[in-house]
């Protein structure tokens, strides 16, 4: 496995890998839901390549950017027993030199869920993952279900853009109790870690009442609110049931409907969803 900081470096080499190329975009700190994408790429892909980059532009001002967790040679050791081909680890210098000025704006799609919550959020994703694209030329690039918006934003700009490379969703990874792995979960206290077992529990409901035979989208969402607002250390950001192409809100629900929701269990934001079919 060889690990790369240089892009120059990265694009030579690229050059060199047996083609298809599967890539795994990544903030690392590592968990078994990342290395579920990890072992998709590995399996469909005679090469893989894997970067890790916590992109500041992606983060609001008052978010975690500058605690987000990180482990890096943890994060080496999985990924070579994934056999990995190349992780891609560029500093924050080595992505954004001071000169550095283009920005790629997906529309409609990232005006709602979490780009309505955080400002400026997909245009640094949708900026940083074009990049990434460019620099390691994948055939392949694996992204999980987990940030469905966010999958769903590089999936049109890949469409509207013309890149040359295929989009693959991969299934959420969840512990036990349903939450949804995140690096983020490492910030809850007990407390909050079991608290945060009630996102899954909306969804469920959700999923459960929709299988009952409820069609308004409206009554999934207060009974969702209701379960959610029991627990004292959660609070909603928001919870939406949308159209799982468009995202625009739904008053009936029709599949696939994508119910997601994002809350803060004390100060840590979490989202997930599952989509109704
Ligand atoms: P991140 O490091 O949080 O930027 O995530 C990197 C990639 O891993 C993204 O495509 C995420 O959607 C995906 N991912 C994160 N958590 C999970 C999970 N629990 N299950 C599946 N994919 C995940």
């Amino acid at each position: 496995m060889k690990v790369i900081e240089k892009i120059a470096d990265m694009k030579r080499l690229r050059q060199q890998l047996a083609e298809p190329v599967g890539f795994v975009p990544t903030m690392g700190y590592l968990h078994e839901g990342h290395l579920a994408l990890v072992r998709q790429a590995r399996a469909e892909n005679p090469s893989v390549v894997v970067s890790i980059f916590v992109n500041p532009t992606q983060f609001g001002p008052q978010e975690d950017f500058s605690h987000y967790p990180h482990d890096p040679e943890r994060d080496l050791a999985l990924l070579e027993k994934e056999e990995v081909d190349i992780v891609f680890m560029p500093s924050a210098a080595e992505m954004y030199p001071p000169q550095f000025n283009s920005w790629v704006e997906v529309g409609k799609l990232t005006e709602r869920l979490e780009g309505a919550s955080r400002p400026g959020h997909f245009r640094g994703v949708a900026t940083v993952v074009a990049r990434l694209f460019n620099i390691v030329q994948p055939t392949r690039a694996y992204f999980g279900q987990k940030d469905a918006q966010q999958a769903i934003v590089i999936k049109k700009m890949v469409a509207d853009l013309n890149m040359n490379l295929e989009i693959v969703t991969v299934p959420t990874v969840r512990e036990p109790d349903g939450l949804a792995m995140s690096s983020r979960n490492t910030y809850l206290s007990p407390e909050e870690r079991q608290a945060a077992a009630v996102l899954y529990q909306a969804l469920s409901l959700a999923q459960k009442l929709w299988s009952e035979g409820e069609r308004d989208a409206q009554r999934l969402r207060q009974e969702m609110i209701a379960l959610i607002q029991k627990e004292p250390l959660a609070s909603i950001d928001y919870v939406s049931i949308a159209n799982a192409e468009t995202l625009d809100e739904l008053d009936t629900v029709n599949p696939p409907a994508l119910v997601s929701l994002a809350v803060k269990i004390g100060k840590t934001r979490l989202i997930d969803n599952v989509v109704l079919e």
